[in-house]
């Protein structure tokens, strides 16, 4: 607990404006590259946040939505959410 509120106060996508959209893009597996631009946010910040809240085993329990997804993407098409 005492490590989860010292990563509130610290981390800058916790404090980000657009933090659940953040989180949403991130769970649904999009490119961590693709959230850095569309949020200005720093890659490892990202990355240290997705750990300091439970992202990673949130996304690992979307890897259906990941399948298709990557599906889509060989074949050219456009993802829709
Ligand atoms: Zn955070």
């Amino acid at each position: 607990m005492r490590n989860l509120r010292r990563h509130w106060n610290f981390c800058s996508v916790c404090l980000h404006p657009q933090r659940e959209s953040i989180q949403t893009d991130f769970v649904n597996w999009e490119q961590v590259e693709v959230i850095v631009r569309r949020y200005g946010v720093c890659r490892s910040a990202v990355y240290r946040h997705a750990h300091g809240v439970g992202l990673f085993e949130q996304r690992q329990k979307n890897i259906r939505r990941a399948l298709k997804k990557l599906c889509l993407e060989r074949r050219g098409g456009k993802s829709k959410r």
